[in-house]
């Protein structure tokens, strides 16, 4: 048929923005709209540190595809996506392959270890579901070895870096552990939880006197944190940190740093840490018919500088991107993305939290409760009232 073929690639904050406002905005046989996710849900990944520490159920991080999307609307293919050849415009998939007009690409970003030396072997990370699980299983099983063995490494626990995500799985694993050590029979002295930063601060880039409050509140919750100190290298039982002292741990989660999916740059497009440099209408440079938003994208600011990778601005440029697939169909102009920041909320774990929004800075339990605010804000906008009420959090 002449009907043009729109794929979409990834279902998170971007993709499914994407997805829900072309159906919306298409009319009955403008397009054919298939969108491709290697999972039947959608995961919150702003809420993943709290499944990852067990502090909260996986279920409240994750709903179904087709409870977000019309399926009569929109063809769901789950299978997971291999190659992109951009010449003869295919997507390769595990168990198939799917041509197309027009292409999305919100596939996600992939952890970056900077070619630290057993990084990727013997850490874990928070970037799905099941990574997770894995982490939240891992931690359980080290109290329950320890009540076997005695090794002291298996109560220690070590994150790399103090970004966002480093920070709110910290404080999340902070809450996590006096409720381990009473299940489990251990003295809560025994545990120790390290930070580990690079750069010269906690949260680089933050305002500094949220940083220190922030560090402040985890502190008092019992993480130790080194700051100045680069992680060299990963073994099975720790970390070589600064100039080669070891610390031991039998966990290490790696919330260091992320990049752009390596199916982008295995598909040819210049890359910078496996972003792409998309033109001001969210499109690939050279192909008007590729759009990358999202942890895949890199955007700049009007200083120059390029805007960090968040949920916050993958959902704005999945709704630009769909207004534009839909122009392009039309023949019309494209429309050019503009970043509305609202702010940014960083969870200290229960009933701590900090913010700045609107150039304010907010701490403690009213920050905790924007943060509350935030996340149903996200539910209501995907899922509506139904969704805030399964899987709000109010408490
Ligand atoms: P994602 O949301 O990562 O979605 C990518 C999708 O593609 C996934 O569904 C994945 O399964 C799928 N996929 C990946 N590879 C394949 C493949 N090969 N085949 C098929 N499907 C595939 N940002 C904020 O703005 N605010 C926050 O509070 C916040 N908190 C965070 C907390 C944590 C713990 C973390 C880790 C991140 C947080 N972020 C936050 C950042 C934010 O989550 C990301 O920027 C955002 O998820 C990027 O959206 P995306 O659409 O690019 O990709
Ligand atoms: P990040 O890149 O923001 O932070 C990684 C941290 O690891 C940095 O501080 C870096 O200096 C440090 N690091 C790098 N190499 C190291 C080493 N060898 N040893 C020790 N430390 C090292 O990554 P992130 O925290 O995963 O965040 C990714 C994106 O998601 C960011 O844009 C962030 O703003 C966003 N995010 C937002 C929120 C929120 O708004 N609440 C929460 C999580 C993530």
């Amino acid at each position: 048929s002449n009907i043009p073929k729109i794929v979409i690639l990834g279902a998170g904050y971007g993709g499914i923005l994407t997805a829900q406002r072309l159906q919306k905005e298409l009319k009955y046989n403008e397009a054919d709209v298939t969108l491709v996710n290697r999972h039947d849900y959608h995961y919150i990944t702003t809420h993943l540190h709290m499944p990852a520490a067990g502090t909260d159920t996986i279920e409240h991080s994750r709903v179904p595809i087709s409870k977000l999307i019309d399926e009569f609307k929109i063809d769901l293919v789950k299978s997971t996506v291999k190659e992109i050849r951009v010449q003869e415009k295919k997507v390769i998939l595990e168990d198939g392959l799917l041509t197309y007009d027009y292409l999305v690409i919100g596939l996600g970003g992939e952890p970056e270890t900077f070619g630290i030396r057993g990084m990727k072997e013997h850490a874990m990370t928070i970037r799905s579901i099941n990574s997770v699980r894995m982490i939240r299983e891992h931690v359980e099983y080290q109290f329950a070895l320890y009540k076997n063995d005695r090794r002291e490494s298996r109560l220690n626990f070590v994150v790399g870096g103090a970004g966002f995500s480093g920070i709110e799985f910290v404080a999340e694993l902070a809450d996590r552990i006096p409720v381990l050590c009473r299940e489990f029979d251990v003295d809560p002295n025994r545990v120790n939880i390290y930070n580990v930063e690079a750069a010269p601060t906690a949260l680089p880039g933050f305002d500094p006197e949220l940083v220190e409050y922030a560090m402040d509140v985890l502190k008092r919750k019992g993480v130790t944190f080194r700051i100045g100190v680069p992680i060299k290298e990963c073994l099975p039982d720790g970390v070589i940190v600064g100039e080669g002292e070891k610390i031991q741990a039998q966990t290490i989660v790696w919330t260091g740093g992320i990049r752009g999916n390596h199916i982008i740059e295995d598909a040819g497009f210049e890359v910078m840490r496996g972003r792409v440099k998309v033109d001001e209408f969210l499109r690939a440079p050279g192909y008007d018919h590729i759009f990358i938003i999202g942890d895949n994208s890199l955007f700049f600011n009007p200083e120059g500088r390029p805007y960090p990778p968040t949920a916050q601005i993958a959902m704005q440029q999945g709704v630009t991107c769909a207004r534009n697939v839909v122009a392009a169909i039309r023949r019309r102009q494209p429309h050019k993305f503009v970043f509305s920041n609202k702010g940014t909320v960083a969870s200290l774990g229960k009933g701590e939290a900090v913010a700045v929004v609107g150039g304010r800075k907010m701490k403690g339990w009213t920050a905790a409760q924007l943060k509350k605010i935030v996340d149903m804000r996200y539910l209501f906008i995907i899922g509506g009232i139904p969704l805030v009420l399964k899987k709000g959090r109010f408490f």
